[in-house]
């Protein structure tokens, strides 16, 4: 009997869909969902999948790591991995070859359309990413730990927080206390925003010290074993304007409501209905620019998408955030952001950070 591994596992399904996609050979390029169902770590890779084998492709640097992370059978390529990708095509007989149409550049689908001479290309929108959505226990512990060394990262940063302190210079310390805790990495650059800067929701941290009696807003996220951790927490640094302190309050209780809504079998758009009820009641719903969350794992944006139209619905083990944010021009914003796991009755909330306001 052959050994099943995690990964090998993850492979059985994704050719258990071949009928249904209608292919006989699945060429996935997408580097997270390779690393997904090979374990294959680096950063140039490709997997040829077949009912019955799974071939990785890499190039020399990783001829030493490949067979160490991998089950695949791993095959070094000395030039361009398509180039000796395809004749495998044809050695395995494949007719009907599926790739990631979301996933590969123009380049390589015309190289693709070009060179493939036997076999017929057919565009597969999402199989990989499908799968991904639901975590595995194993999976979700990382995550867990990711959000739990990112938290640990705030704390310890804002230990370090003074007057005079810029964006930039608050956003190194976030950064440099994740190494030193163990991360490999922000998920993301890291953003800190003060005063009304905190109204753009993607604010690149700058060289602006951080104001008294102004919102602060930090948006951050560890990397740890691959997998990705989310979290925003907006603060005040000495005394804030009751208008400041009310868009809070209702951020919070809209925050709260879209946990509260979270289970296993309800639409994405009901979590994403419940926050923007809260905003709407407060008359500020119209501040409130983005979807309320994202799905995270090994890309800190994946599947599901929570937002106002999103049908799909929420199964026990998907990764979620919940990060309502209202963000009013000239003035500043506010978002709370946390990362919980949805379980059959409701979820599980795995950031730790305190959520009543926090000023410095
Ligand atoms: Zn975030
Ligand atoms: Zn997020």
């Amino acid at each position: 009997m052959r050994h099943i591994t995690e990964f090998s596992g993850r492979r059985e399904r994704v050719a258990e869909s071949f009928r249904d996609l209608k292919i006989d050979a699945f060429l996935v390029t997408a580097l997270p969902n390779v690393r997904y169902l090979s374990g294959f770590t680096g950063s140039n890779g490709a997997l040829l999948l077949t009912a019955d084998r799974s071939l990785l492709f890499t190039d020399p640097r990783y001829q030493t790591q490949a067979p160490l992370e991998s089950d695949c059978d791993v095959k070094i390529a000395k030039k361009a991995l398509l180039s000796e990708i395809l004749p495998w095509v044809n050695r395995l007989g494949a007719r009907r070859l599926g790739f990631e149409r979301t996933r590969i550049s123009f380049e390589t689908y015309d190289f693709l359309k070009r060179n493939a001479k036997t076999s017929r290309l057919i565009a597969v929108d999402d199989a990989v990413d499908q799968l991904r959505m639901v975590k595995s226990t194993a999976e979700a512990a990382t995550i867990k730990a990711a959000v739990e060394l990112n938290s640990a990262a705030f704390d310890h940063a804002l230990r370090t927080f003074k007057q005079g302190m810029t964006e930039v210079d608050l956003a190194a310390e976030i950064e440099y206390r994740m190494r030193r805790l163990g991360a490999e990495g922000p998920s993301f650059e890291t953003i800190v925003a003060t005063g009304p800067r905190t109204a753009l929701p993607h604010a690149h941290p700058t060289a602006a010290v951080i104001e008294p009696n102004e919102l602060l807003l930090v948006d951050m996220g560890a990397t740890v074993a691959g997998y990705a951790s989310d979290m925003t927490r907006t603060m005040g640094v000495g005394r804030l304007s009751p208008k400041a302190r009310r868009m809070y309050r209702a951020v919070l209780e809209s925050q709260l409501a879209a946990i509260d809504s979270i289970k296993a079998g309800i639409a994405s758009s009901t979590v994403d209905r419940s926050a923007r009820n809260v905003l709407k009641k407060h008359g500020i719903e119209k501040w409130f620019i983005h979807s309320t969350g994202h799905g995270l794992g090994l890309e800190i944006h994946e599947g599901p998408r929570i937002g106002r139209k999103e049908a799909r619905r929420l199964e026990a083990g998907m990764a979620i955030t919940v990060e309502p944010g209202v963000y009013l021009e000239g003035f500043g914003g506010v978002r709370i952001e946390d990362t919980v796991i949805v379980t059959k009755n409701g979820c599980e909330v795995l950031t730790p950070t305190r959520k009543d306001l926090i000023v410095l």
